[in-house]
C-alpha cells in the first residue's frame, strides 16, 4: 500500500466559523455519517437539486460503509475529517488528539484516493492550541458553523428548515447531521428557502476560495472490484 500522503497546500486560515465573501452562497455541511439508510437518502434529495455539500465523516463509520463514501465523491460532494470516534477533543492529550484526526485522513484517503482539506472537531469542541497544531503539523484547518438549526435536538422537519432558511447569510457555514430522518425530510424545503433568498450551495473548499475538492485524475467506474482508476 502505498503511504498516505501529506497535504501539500499550505493555507493561512486556521479556523473559521463562516466566510467574509461576497459570493452568494453557502455551504451545507452534514456532520456523523455515513450512516447506512439516511445518508443515501440524503444524496437523492442533494442529486434532485443538483446541491453539493460536505460531509464531516467519522473515520468509523468510513470503515463500515465505504461504498456510501464513494457515492458522495462521484456525486461531487467534498468530505472533511470528523475524527475516528467522535471524542471531545479539547480533553485529549496531543498524541491521542492527532491520532483522532490522522486515523480518518487514513481511511477517506484509502477509500476514495483523495484527504479532507479541512476538520470539524465533535460538538465544536477544540482548544485554540489544539487548532493551531491541527493547522501547523497536519495544514488541515478547523470548521466550526455559523448557523446551527439544532437539528439533534429533534425539533422536527420544518423547524429545522427554517431555522437553516432564516440562518443563512452569504459565506454561512450551516451545521446539520445526516443521522436523523427529519434533518433528512428538512432538506429539501432548506434548499428551497435558501435558494430563494437568491443564495447558491458550495461546498467548504469552494466557499474558502480553494480549487474544487476531490481526487485528481481519478474517475469513478463501476465496475464492482475496483472503485477508482487513473483518469
Ligand atoms: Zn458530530
Amino acid at each position: 500500500m502505498p503511504p498516505v500522503p501529506a497535504l501539500s497546500r499550505s493555507h493561512d486560515v486556521v479556523s473559521v466559523n463562516d466566510v467574509r465573501t461576497s459570493r452568494a452562497a453557502v455551504a451545507l455541511t452534514f456532520d456523523d455519517g455515513p450512516h447506512p439508510t439516511h445518508t443515501p437518502m440524503l444524496l437523492d434529495i442533494l442529486a434532485r437539486y443538483n446541491v453539493k455539500a460536505t460531509f464531516y465523516v467519522i473515520g468509523q463509520n468510513v470503515r463500515r460503509y465505504p461504498e456510501i463514501l464513494h457515492r458522495m465523491v462521484a456525486e461531487g460532494h467534498e468530505v472533511g475529517n470528523h475524527t475516528w470516534t467522535h471524542p471531545t477533543l479539547s480533553r485529549l492529550g496531543n498524541g491521542s488528539f492527532l491520532r483522532e484526526i490522522d486515523r480518518t485522513q487514513e481511511i477517506v484517503w484509502r477509500t476514495v484516493g483523495a484527504l479532507p482539506a479541512t476538520m470539524r472537531p465533535p460538538y465544536g469542541a477544540i482548544t485554540s492550541r489544539q487548532s493551531h497544531m491541527l493547522h501547523d503539523q497536519r495544514n488541515i484547518p478547523t470548521i466550526i458553523w455559523s448557523v446551527d438549526p439544532q437539528d439533534w435536538r429533534r425539533p422536527g422537519s420544518s423547524v429545522v428548515a427554517d431555522r437553516m432558511v432564516r440562518g443563512a447569510q452569504p459565506g454561512s457555514v450551516i451545521l446539520a447531521h445526516d443521522i436523523h430522518g427529519p434533518t433528512i425530510r428538512a432538506i429539501p424545503a432548506a434548499i428551497e428557502g435558501i435558494a430563494s433568498r437568491g443564495l447558491g450551495f458550495v461546498t467548504m473548499s469552494q466557499l474558502l476560495g480553494w480549487r474544487q475538492w476531490g481526487p485528481r485524475g481519478l474517475r469513478v467506474v463501476s465496475a464492482p472490484t475496483s472503485s477508482f482508476q487513473r483518469g
